[in-house]
């Protein structure tokens, strides 16, 4: 059977070698199966048609009921076009042609009734269809099924004859040569739970529907199945880590972490705080490597779990290390950690780029003969001069900065893996991190800490900007401080670079010396002066930080009240989110200011409303995930989501859901799927492993 699917095209009846080689380049199809999952991109209800008094003034495709009156060969300047006068006795439009004008003329005949079916094109008050696809009334309304798939096409294949018609035509002799070949994948009962229709029937379905209600059955089968086969790879992988990866379990809580949490808590925890730790715990204590996500939004304070966590590990006698994905950041972890475990004599150590050969060597001796409990650093980290005596958790920040590869690294720093957290507050929509992270156990704080005013966003032009610096010098006399940041793209960064320099003198002018005091910081800076700026800054004596994203992620100074950001229509949602998520971290009102020019995208304007509108992180993730796509919304670096071919993941949540539910029940009851029932699962899995496509298990 395999084999049969994995014959070539050019096996396939109606297609020669040219076609073969034709769609093989333009469409990537090689095989058979490529060709039934050749999915179609959409349909045309064929069953509507206008009569040419009736059409309506779109440039839809529609079908049109006439009859040719007329026809003319008009001469243009180069070449000439065929003319028919598409007539309903009383209305009438234009079928135009542009080429093959003999054999047209030939195959039409006069005054018999036609459905043409093509786009409307107007002029005026005068419409015409060009090149449209003919049909005799008669025919139309014998051919089962008025449901029409159209596929994706190129240029080079309809000027080459492979029309949407010949497609069909191929795809109708690929199911006369596969019969009924195509296997269930699917367990029964899972069929018949969630009201699945049989594979041969969906496939067949979704090439050749007849009507809506069938095609969207069809479809649904589909959608379920690609996912499952994902989510059940995932549930399988992490079955087999916690199954047969042996953790370092903490067994206790000890003297570090109960003094901290008694004695040394800044502020109480917030009741997701507290969930979240009590959740990662449990991971701890257990003898399977933990795994977790720990997903929260800019401010809902992740850092403080993170290092109840480290004394955790502390309490059990293992290093813990902190990996962020910024020097600032690390620093600033660095500080704030250091003083806050001030009173339990811990060492802190710091580990970035930029640290001196001097200070280096000690410290990785010290890591690596144990004394040196907590390291926080950069991808410095991951270096493989960078040994410890006994890691056993590592935690990584924001960690969409970073790559799977990158994560790995981590896991190899002990001979047993050590435990592993990873925290993210890219608010990634639940149904995606689903799939992106089916592997990794989540836990949300979906709660931020008491006493958080709302950001007031505010949209403002460029030309209104003398206006903003009036609200800042008010500001500033209230003793609050501002960001004023650009954006830094990597394409255009000697344009962004001079936009940012400008911006900065710009500024420096409006607000001189020795009333006011403005830093920078940018990418081109050294890890030094970098430091070095965002300390008087932090510190307040300076009231205007002048920068480019690498502030954006993590940097606290509560004190900063007003967050600008320059050509705010440049960032991705989720960026803006993490900007905004600077300000509203002290006492005092907040304010976000988008400044754009007047001129601004569809898609430019609703990030910009929606942000105005929201503050709420989950709702600019669904916004941004419908704008972008979930493969954007990721980020490049992450290769944890897959193509779909027929999913959606836009769409299909509630797909997903039931797909969940539906893996999680099996493995629940059959974890290795060794039930007779479950044979076909296997089956597809062996076929999977071997492919590159989750498609491969097909056959
Ligand atoms: P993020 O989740 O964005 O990393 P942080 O851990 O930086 O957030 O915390 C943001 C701010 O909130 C910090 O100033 C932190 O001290 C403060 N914070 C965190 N948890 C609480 C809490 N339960 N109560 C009051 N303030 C808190
Ligand atoms: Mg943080």
């Amino acid at each position: 059977m395999a084999v049969l699917f994995q014959k070539p095209i050019d096996y396939l009846k109606g297609v020669g070698p040219n076609r073969a080689q034709l769609l093989k380049k333009e469409l990537g199809l090689h095989t058979l199966q490529d060709v039934l999952y050749f999915f179609p991109h959409r349909y045309i209800d064929r069953s509507q048609y206008f009569t040419p008094g009736q059409i309506p003034k779109t440039t839809a495709e529609v079908q049109v009921l006439g009859s040719i009156t007329h026809m003319e060969t008009v001469k243009q300047k180069r070449g000439s076009r065929l003319v028919a006068t598409f007539s309903d006795g009383q209305h009438s439009i234009e079928l135009v042609w542009f080429r093959g004008h003999q054999w047209i003329q030939k195959s039409l005949q006069l005054n018999k009734p036609y459905i043409a079916f093509g786009r409307l094109n107007w002029f005026g008050n005068k419409c015409s269809i060009a090149h449209p696809e003919l049909e005799f009334l008669e025919d139309h309304e014998q051919r089962k099924g008025n449901f029409q798939p159209v596929y994706s096409a190129t240029e080079a294949l309809t000027k080459s004859g492979i029309s949407q018609r010949v497609m069909r035509q191929i795809i109708g002799h690929l199911f006369e040569e596969i019969g009924s070949g195509i296997q269930e994948v699917l367990p029964n009962h899972i069929l018949k739970q969630y009201q699945l229709v049989d594979k041969n029937t969906a496939l067949t379905t979704i090439h050749f529907p007849e009507n809506q209600e069938g095609l969207a059955v069809a479809q649904y089968r589909m959608k379920f199945e690609e996912l499952f086969f994902v989510q059940l790879q995932l549930g399988l992988k992490k079955l087999h880590r916690k199954q047969h990866l042996k953790g370092i379990p903490f067994v206790e809580i000890g003297q570090y972490f109960n003094s901290f949490f008694h004695n040394h808590l800044p502020f109480p925890l917030t009741e997701a705080q507290k969930r979240v730790v009590r959740e990662i715990r449990a991971d701890l204590k257990s003898e399977a490597q933990m795994n977790r996500l720990l997903q929260g939004d800019v401010g809902s304070g992740k850092t403080i779990v993170a290092v109840l966590c480290m004394l955790m590990a502390l309490d059990n006698g293992m290093q813990a290390t902190l990996v962020a994905p910024t020097e600032i950041l690390a620093q600033q972890h660095h500080t704030s950690i250091s003083k806050l475990l001030k009173p339990l004599h811990v060492n802190v150590g710091l580990l970035t780029g930029s640290v001196k050969k001097s200070v280096r060597t000690p410290l990785l001796e010290q890591l690596a003969d144990g004394s040196l409990p907590f390291l926080i650093g950069t991808h410095a980290v991951l270096e493989q001069s960078v040994t410890f005596k006994k890691l056993g958790l590592a935690i990584i920040d924001e960690q969409h900065r970073f790559g799977v590869a990158q994560r790995a690294k981590l896991w190899r720093k002990n001979s047993v893996p050590p435990n592993i957290l990873v925290m993210t507050a890219t608010p990634i929509p639940r149904t995606l991190a689903m799939t992106a992270y089916g592997d990794l156990d989540l836990s949300v704080i979906d709660e931020l800490p008491p006493g958080r005013k709302p950001i007031t966003t505010i949209h403002r032009l460029d030309s209104k900007r003398l206006a903003i610096f009036q609200f800042m010098r008010e500001e500033i006399i209230k003793g609050r401080q501002v960001y004023v940041v650009y954006p830094l793209i990597q394409e255009s960064q000697v344009l962004d670079y001079k936009d940012l320099m400008d911006g900065y003198e710009s500024i420096v002018r409006e607000f001189p010396l020795p009333d006011y005091q403005v830093s920078i910081v940018h990418g081109k800076m050294s890890a030094e002066d970098k430091a070095y700026e965002m300390e008087r800054f932090v510190s307040g004596k300076t009231q205007i930080m002048v920068a480019t994203t690498v502030i954006e992620v993590g940097v606290n100074v509560p004190n900063a009240s007003i967050m600008i950001i320059e050509s705010a229509e440049r960032f991705g949602l989720s960026q803006l989110h993490q900007l905004r998520g600077r300000v509203g971290r002290g006492a005092s009102k907040s304010y976000c200011v988008l400044m754009t020019g007047n001129k601004l995208s569809q898609d430019a304007q609703t990030r910009i409303q929606t942000m105005v509108r929201t503050q709420d992180g989950f709702e600019l993730a669904e916004v941004d995930l419908s704008l972008r796509g979930p493969g954007d919304l990721m980020g490049t670096q992450q290769s944890g989501v897959l193509p779909f071919l027929i999913a959606n993941l836009k769409k299909d949540g509630h797909v997903l859901k039931s797909v969940r539910h539906a893996v999680d029940q099996i493995l629940l009851q059959d974890a290795t799927l060794s039930q007779e029932q479950h044979s076909v699962l296997r089956a597809a899995l062996t076929l999977t492993q071997q492919g590159k496509s989750i498609w491969k298990y097909i056959g």
